[in-house]
């Protein structure tokens, strides 16, 4: 297919992406980098700050990963992409509304809470999830700041995926180690406070079988303040230890291996006395989360797979003495507003990215891109192939988009007829200059972020914050 502009075409294709998270961001850059159908995109977001989980999910200690703002920055400013913030889909405006505005619309709204472990006292105060400790040391706005007091000595992480290895590692730094972060400054005070000595990761299956990946278990096991502790029979393949066959290592993945010959190479260290602790329990899951008024400690069974590769318990328990229990199983996407829904799979369903009804047919101008695409699997960058399927079929579509909506209003008028106020990319400038500012101010780093939503509001209107 050419990629030239077709001189018939001269109205540009309207676009909202919903979203301004790595898949909403790279949904814009896809569409405007090709020079087939001449485009323009807004992507709102319900945030006066864009990129999504790059700004409020990556972990604060990972500067190399939240380096891809730069990239996405560079889409937020192409001239034919705008940020509106400040505007949520489905309180704020509707999909009808965006009916007048726009062609299409793409969903990139990810997955934004948590899965549940499904044992007894995971109600109880103490027993949290890791998105709401992420969402706390990352400066959500939403987030309720009196949830974490970091009391407890010892704490249990329940999960093998990279967002566990996250939360653990923050766990076990010292505040001195996340000084040039931009953790807010109020969460760096409790962190400095905290009196976690001890995180014990559960996994519930093995070494090989771990979601997360070895550049994080690497950072782990590189921590200068904390022992990692691996138990060398969790991690030898034994089969009467482990339950199932003897797995032939060639035929599991690389990663897999490189994960085993890290965790195999730490089984052999001994610890060195250093202030801080991490175990990692392989073999391991939580049965009961003991306690009356809080969390007083983790009941955890040991478990193997059977032959079929079936997980189960062995019947052996022990009591893990933790005063909080993080749960890290993974994320889910949320229903969005008149927008088909998979319940069980919490994403929407799509064919190559067009949103299908329940009677698996096409939604005219709905798409789909990122986690509430595929669930909440895959790094930043699977998110640009991702978004660029869904840019792929939408412009095939481009024809009979732009006959559905002739004239298109502003999306302005929208939002005027709506009496909505929003912000914009100016808007966020302002908010990311005065980060800077305050890190300068704090001695830390290149950002110390605001953390609630009157400050964004303040630096919005303009306000002195000191
Ligand atoms: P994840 O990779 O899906 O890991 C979830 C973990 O929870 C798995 O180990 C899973 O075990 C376990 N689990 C699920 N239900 C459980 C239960 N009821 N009891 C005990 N364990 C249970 O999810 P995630 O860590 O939230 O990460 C989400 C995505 O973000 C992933 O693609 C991840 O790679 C990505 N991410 C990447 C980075 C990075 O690149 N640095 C950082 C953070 C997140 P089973 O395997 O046995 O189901």
């Amino acid at each position: 297919m050419s990629d030239e502009p077709n001189p018939q075409d001269e109205t540009p294709l309207r676009v909202a992406v919903i979203g301004s998270g790595p898949a909403g961001v790279y949904t814009a850059d896809a569409l405007t980098r090709q020079r087939r159908v001449p485009v323009r995109v807004d992507v709102l977001d319900r945030l006066p700050t864009p990129y999504g989980l790059v700004r409020y999910g990556v972990a604060p200690d990972h500067t190399k990963i939240k380096g891809v703002a730069r990239t996405l920055r560079r889409v937020l400013e192409h001239p034919h992409v705008r940020f509106v913030g400040g505007v949520e889909f489905g309180t704020d405006l509707t999909r009808a509304d965006l009916a007048r505005s726009h062609h299409a619309v793409v969903y990139a709204t990810g997955a934004s809470v948590d899965r549940r472990m499904g044992v007894p006292g995971e109600d109880l105060p103490g027993s949290v999830a890791a998105t709401d400790l992420v969402n706390w040391y990352c400066g959500h706005p939403d987030n309720d700041w009196d949830d974490f007091a970091l009391d407890a000595e010892e704490v249990a992480v329940v999960g093998a995926g990279n967002v566990a290895l996250d939360v653990v590692r923050v766990l076990a730094k010292t505040a001195d180690e996340l000084r040039h972060t931009d953790i807010p400054q109020t969460v760096l005070d409790v962190l400095a406070a905290s009196r976690v000595r001890t995180v014990h990761l559960l996994a519930r299956r093995g070494p090989l079988q771990a979601k997360f990946t070895a550049p994080e278990l690497r950072d782990l096991l590189a921590l200068p303040g904390a022992d990692v502790v691996v138990r060398p029979e969790q991690v030898d393949l034994d089969p009467t230890e482990i339950g199932g066959d003897r797995p032939d290592l060639r035929e599991v993945s690389r990663a897999a291996r490189t994960n085993l010959r890290l965790l195999r190479e730490q089984a052999g260290r001994e610890p060195e006395g250093r202030p801080r602790r991490v175990e990692l329990h392989f073999w391991t899951r939580p049965e009961e989360i003991l306690g009356e008024d809080r969390v007083e400690g983790l009941r955890v069974g040991r478990t193997r797979l059977t032959p079929e590769g079936r997980l189960e318990g062995t019947g052996e328990q022990a009591v893990l003495d933790v005063g909080m229990v993080l749960r890290s199983v993974g994320y889910a996407g949320v229903p969005l507003e008149g927008v088909p829904f998979d319940t069980g799979a919490h994403t929407v369903p799509h064919e190559a990215g067009r949103v299908l009804d329940t009677r698996g047919r096409p939604v005219p101008g709905d798409y789909v891109a990122g986690w509430i695409k595929r669930g909440a699997t895959g790094v930043i960058g699977t998110n640009k192939s991702d978004a660029a399927a869904t840019v792929r079929a939408l412009l095939q579509d481009s024809p009979e988009l732009r006959g559905a909506v002739p004239a298109p209003v502003p999306l302005e008028r929208v939002l005027d007829d709506r009496g909505l106020a929003h912000s914009d990319y100016e808007g966020w400038l302002r908010i990311d200059g005065a980060e800077a500012d305050l890190a300068a101010e704090l001695g830390r780093g290149e950002r110390v972020k605001f953390r609630d939503w009157d400050a964004y509001r303040r630096i919005l209107r303009g306000e002195e914050l000191r």
